[in-house]
């Protein structure tokens, strides 16, 4: 895949998805590029992910892009979703710093420029945008967003944090790390969450659509919680084992029920028998389930294969942003690890 834009690296990327935003992208266009050339002059570039819209978003993007020369356009070759189309953006941005916003200016862009500061004085790597206020969102909406972001920061081990979307503020390591994650299903937020560094929260208002409608209708919103849980958590998996353990726990007590029903002689004849056959074989099908449940789990988590960690700062010839995530069996060391650096030459590589 050849890049699209300049051959070398803009200090800001600015990553935005885009489904049937045609209404909302000239004003976007304009609020962003203010917002970024505030805060890099004009030293970045944007780019717009066209997710398969079915409206005009796509010649609308390029009369945009034929006019501004900081400003990519990709059109993606169907609807792959929110998660993929943010993804293909961040494969092919190049900048030393990312800023991801959704199309339809619910995030104002114009807090770039606080969140810059904030990563800069706090030494983070991500700065994440804290919802405070949700405006002209359905009550619907907020309740099962807010139920969504508490179930699953009881079921996932990595801690997400709550109330935040995938407005945010990245350095270029952190993207790096968070780019060598090679799942399909992607939940972007628990992702970045995942690879660590400094992270911290940037409390905002909410603001309503500039246009449009929401594209997250209530079956995406089902999908993306499935994403989240099962690829955070096999809590799920271990559900079967923790049922079948109670009911043999339960089928003990009722067992010692059963028998002084029979030796009391007060038990119908037939009854006795039955009942042991139901209830065991009911509660060690259950713990059998859940003992395949466990190793099945821990095969899932194997077969993802994400990279066991993510190095943080290594002092000596490779330091810096190119700094990337390896796999613990590429030794880490001065002499025998090339490292690519991407945008240097105009060109990254293809994953
Ligand atoms: N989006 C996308 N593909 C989709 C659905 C949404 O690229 O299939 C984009 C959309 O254009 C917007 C962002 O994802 O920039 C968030 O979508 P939306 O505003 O509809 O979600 P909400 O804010 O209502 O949760
Ligand atoms: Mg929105």
């Amino acid at each position: 895949m050849t890049r699209l834009v300049s051959p070398t690296t803009p200090a800001l990327s600015v990553v935005i998805p885009c489904y049937n935003e045609a209404a909302c992208l000239d004003v976007l266009h304009a609020r962003v590029s203010g917002a970024a050339r505030a805060a890099v002059g004009d030293d970045y570039e944007i780019l717009l992910i066209n997710d398969g819209s079915r409206d005009d978003s796509w010649p609308v993007m390029q009369r945009l892009a034929a006019a501004d020369p900081r400003l990519v356009v990709i059109n993606l070759s169907r609807n792959h979703g929110h998660q993929l189309a943010l993804t293909a953006g961040l494969d092919l941005c190049s900048g030393a710093q990312i800023l991801i916003i959704d199309a339809d200016l619910q995030d104002p862009p114009e807090l770039l420029t606080d969140m810059r500061a904030a990563m800069a004085s706090q030494g983070a790597d991500v700065v994440y945008a804290v919802r405070r206020k949700r405006e002209g969102e359905t009550l619907f909406k907020k309740a099962t967003a807010a139920a969504f972001y508490r179930l699953l920061d009881r079921v996932t081990d990595t801690a997400i944090p709550l109330d935040t979307g995938d407005f945010r503020l990245m350095s270029r390591r952190a993207l790096d790390a968070f780019l060598s994650m090679p799942e399909q299903a992607r939940f972007i937020r628990g992702m970045v969450a995942w690879v660590g560094f400094k992270q911290i929260p940037f409390p905002y208002d909410r603001a309503e659509r500039h246009a449009g409608e929401t594209n997250y209708p209530l079956s995406k919103m089902i999908r993306l919680a499935f994403d989240a849980v099962t690829g955070f958590s096999t809590a799920p998996l271990r559900f079967a084992s923790h049922l079948g353990l109670a009911l043999t726990g339960a089928s003990l007590l009722l067992f010692l029920y059963i028998a002084v029903g029979f030796f009391s002689g007060s038990a119908v004849a037939g009854w006795t028998s039955t009942m042991l056959v139901v209830v065991l074989l009911g509660a060690f099908q259950m713990f059998v389930l859940g003992m395949i449940g466990e190793y099945l789990g821990r095969l899932y988590v194997e077969s993802k294969r994400r990279p066991l960690y993510i190095v943080g700062d290594v002092v000596g010839p490779i330091q810096g942003r190119a700094t990337l995530g390896y796999r613990a069996e590429e030794p880490v060391g001065e002499s025998n690890v090339t490292i690519e650096t991407p945008g240097d030459n105009g060109t990254r590589p293809t994953r």
